[in-house]
């Protein structure tokens, strides 16, 4: 279903020379560095990869990147993204948005494109603080924890963003380190080649607001599930997912003096929502019949 890669893009500069206005030593700069090598060694063609996001500090990725993109509402990137994807299902789809607008207005959202599984990748900027409204607790900050811009520990228990998307059915998860910029590409390539839906939580420092989970804080924690030769995600049949999917899942409850990064569960069994689509639409995959047919519609020329 993903169309082939060309060298198109080869040499190309994704990103483009507009000013980032992120504090300094945020987790963002980190996760667009990633975003442009992974394209750049993919030698993507620029015309064929969509930046999306919804409302944060991470909305403005798009703004910065020498593709086309949109800033959408908060909590909308996915539906954005999917209709991009559905309207022309050859085309790359990147999601960009924090936990407070993926995980909390946009939850229902997130977890309805884990059964949908159209096929857009999504990056989910995790430092536990809504930051652009000046550090209110997001959904990922756990209970009673006090960072700097709370006047008391937070009350509410946080969502673990990674047995979330496993149990909404997502066929590609992944957790990754901000600072861990190689391997954050590599994960977004294995993403952009994977044919359903995927999901790589960022984890990253808002020095701004969050003074628990700092840098050094998560310097000290993250290992690399990759270190460990027998940790094999991948599932390429029915047969291996019952016992991948437990250990993935398990693995995603470990949090505190060790976090795991890397790809928690691969499932390459599961047919893409286009395909499905395909089966009951005729045509639909003869790009661009969708467009063909609303131009050949009355009030529309
Ligand atoms: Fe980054 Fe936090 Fe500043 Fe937002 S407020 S740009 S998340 S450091």
């Amino acid at each position: 279903m993903q169309k082939s890669v060309s060298d198109k893009g080869s040499g190309y500069n994704f990103r483009n020379n507009i000013t980032i206005d992120w504090c300094p030593g945020c987790g963002d700069f980190g996760i667009v560095s990633a975003v442009t090598q992974a394209l750049s060694a993919m030698k993507m063609d620029p015309q064929d990869v969509v930046a999306v996001s919804g409302i944060g500090c991470s909305g403005k990725t798009p703004h910065y990147l020498n593709i086309a993109g949109t800033h959408t509402l908060h909590g909308r990137a996915i539906p954005y993204a999917v209709g991009v994807k559905l309207a022309n299902p050859n085309l790359n789809v990147l999601v960009m948005g924090g936990d407070g607008d993926l995980l909390s207005i946009g939850a229902g959202h997130f977890v309805g494109e884990g059964r949908r599984n159209s096929g857009v990748k999504v990056l989910l900027y995790n430092n536990s603080v809504y930051g652009l409204t000046k550090g209110q607790a997001a959904p990922t900050l756990p209970l009673g924890e006090k960072v700097k811009s709370l006047p008391r520990p937070n009350i509410l228990g946080k969502i673990n963003p990674i047995t979330l998307a496993m149990a909404s059915g997502y066929s590609f998860v992944a957790r990754a380190f901000s600072s861990e910029i190689k391997q954050l590409s590599e994960l977004i390539q294995r993403a952009i080649k994977h044919e359903g839906s995927a999901v790589i939580e960022v984890l990253q420092p808002c020095p701004t607001y969050n003074d628990v989970n700092t840098l050094d804080w998560y310097r000290q924690r993250v290992y690399k599930l990759e270190d460990d030769k027998s940790w094999d995600p991948v599932v390429n049949s029915k047969e291996e997912d019952e016992a991948k999917f437990d250990r993935g899942y398990r693995k995603s409850l470990e949090w505190g003096d060790h976090i795991p990064i890397g790809i928690f569960y691969e499932n390459n069994t599961i047919p893409s929502y286009t395909k499905r689509l395909a089966g009951v639409i005729p045509d639909y995959l003869k790009y661009p019949p969708a467009l063909q047919d609303v131009s050949d519609r009355d009030g529309y020329t």
